[in-house]
């Protein structure tokens, strides 16, 4: 099964019916391009690949059966990443070796990925080749710009894929912010242009299409997460995403406003700040204490965040609450904010967390509880859906990275913004773009790739 050069086509194998694990392939004239190779955590009391239930503890990683472009591998012009999340880049060191391909991406995404190539003694192996926003690369067959867009991680971009038969808006994660903090931003003008250029296909991340209104910028968070430091009378301890880069640059802002200084604790924050000081992306009045120094400090000056948001062993504030972590030990009078949300299937952890932190007289504050908004989804609720259609205006929605609700549900907004046609299909499903557009078939040359014939890997 091969694409002729009269051929367009999208062939999700993973992230399509599911929320992680994306990844993307298109196909035009004897070549495939793949967007993004990333991985998911299996949640407690699923089946996993090989018939087990994960029952807790360390999590296996699981990824996309890569089969299909493994056995095509010489088809394969290469991969791009579109941004450094797990779901997005995780696999890269699991599947390379099967590809061998050369991987574009941006240089934040591009510092994560070396990090992560080293620990498989493969970064030398690797050829990744830095594209700056705005930029386009001939991949084979393919044109592919790298367009601006907001996340919740730095260097987020969207991809306009360009073929001499048709082009492709590929959204990858996103969020329409207008002030992200930091990194670049986004203009509507970007996505005008494109529209008048003509897209027959906007591929389209769909995880917040059931949520009304508009996602919460970054900046506004600074006002609800300033207010509870303020107040607070012992340590704060502030638990997110290490990859938010944003949100650490609000803490350090406040911690320099509540004369606090601020520590990171935990591997992820120290890694992915890092790789934010090598793109160039931290701020350098954002000064960060080396965290063995915490347990010296009085208490009301000390601001830490830290990994561990999800509940998940091993992490900075599990340690903490089991009052084992080598730097200092929370005490009554603390206070321990979640500027996270919890990921479906981690809410028994978490509460289990908060339990036990509450016994020690910490005071326990959640983006739940909290009375501003203390975090922010990276991803479009349906106004910012509505908004993207009206700009692009493209031929089909092809809804991806989501669940099957989640799918269904942004194809009706998609629609309902005069989209001609939407197509809902899920891991393993041929969209065939050109040259009979909105036609879809499952591939039968390898069989469905469903969940049940994902590679697991167990890690640890
Ligand atoms: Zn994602
Ligand atoms: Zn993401």
């Amino acid at each position: 099964m091969t694409p002729d050069n009269e051929d367009l086509w999208f062939l999700p194998l993973g992230g399509t019916g599911e929320i992680g694990m994306n990844l993307n392939l298109y196909g035009h004239d004897g070549r495939w391009l793949m967007v993004d190779c990333g991985v998911t955590f299996p949640r407690p009391g699923r089946v996993a690949a090989d018939g087990t239930v994960h029952h807790g503890g360390e999590p296996p990683v699981q990824m996309a059966d890569p089969a299909f472009i493994a056995d095509r591998r010489e088809q394969l012009a290469g991969l791009v990443i579109t941004h450094a999340h797990e779901d997005h880049v995780g696999a890269v060191p699991y599947l390379w070796p099967l590809l061998q391909c050369p991987v574009y991406t941006s240089r934040f995404t591009a510092e994560i990925l070396r990090r992560k190539l080293a620990e498989f003694d493969l970064l030398h192996r690797v050829p990744i080749i830095e594209v700056e926003t705005g930029q386009t690369r001939q991949i084979g067959p393919f044109s592919v710009q790298w367009l601006a867009l907001t996340h919740s991680i730095p260097d987020p971009n969207a991809l306009m894929i360009r073929t001499p038969i048709g082009n492709i808006f590929h959204s990858g994660d996103w969020k329409l912010d207008d002030q992200p903090l930091v990194g670049h931003g986004y203009s509507r003008k970007t996505f005008s242009d494109l529209a008048a250029e003509g897209v027959d296909a906007m591929v389209c991340d769909s995880t917040n299409a059931t949520l009304p209104g508009h996602s919460v910028s970054e900046a506004t968070l600074h006002e609800g997460l300033i207010r509870l430091i303020a107040n607070a009378e012992g340590r704060v301890v502030v638990t997110c995403f290490g990859s938010n880069i944003a949100r650490l640059h609000t803490l350090a802002s406040i911690a320099r406003e509540t004369g606090r200084y601020m520590g990171l604790l935990g591997r992820s924050l120290v890694n992915m700040s890092g790789a934010a000081k090598a793109a160039g992306l931290w701020d350098a009045a954002d000064q960060l204490i080396n965290p063995s120094h915490i347990g010296y400090l009085p208490r009301n000056e000390v601001l830490a965040a830290a990994t561990g948001s999800q509940g998940e062993p091993r992490t900075a504030l599990r340690r903490l609450a089991a009052g084992n972590h080598p730097d200092f030990e929370l005490e009554a009078g603390d206070t321990v904010i979640f500027s996270a949300r919890a990921i479906p299937g981690n809410e028994e952890a978490i509460k289990a967390l908060i339990s036990r932190l509450s016994a020690l007289g910490v005071k326990v504050i959640t983006a739940e509880s909290a009375d501003l908004p203390i975090h922010a989804s990276g991803h479009p609720a349906q106004e910012e859906l509505e908004l993207m259609y009206n700009w692009v205006k493209p031929a089909i929605a092809i809804p991806v990275h989501g669940e099957a609700e989640h799918m269904e549900t942004h194809a009706t907004i998609a629609r309902a913004t005069g989209v001609p046609r939407a197509l809902v299909g899920r891991n393993g499903d041929l969209f065939m773009i050109r040259p009979v557009p909105g036609m879809r078939r499952q591939i039968t040359a390898t069989g469905r790739l469903g969940w049940e014939k994902q590679v697991l890997v167990r890690v640890g």
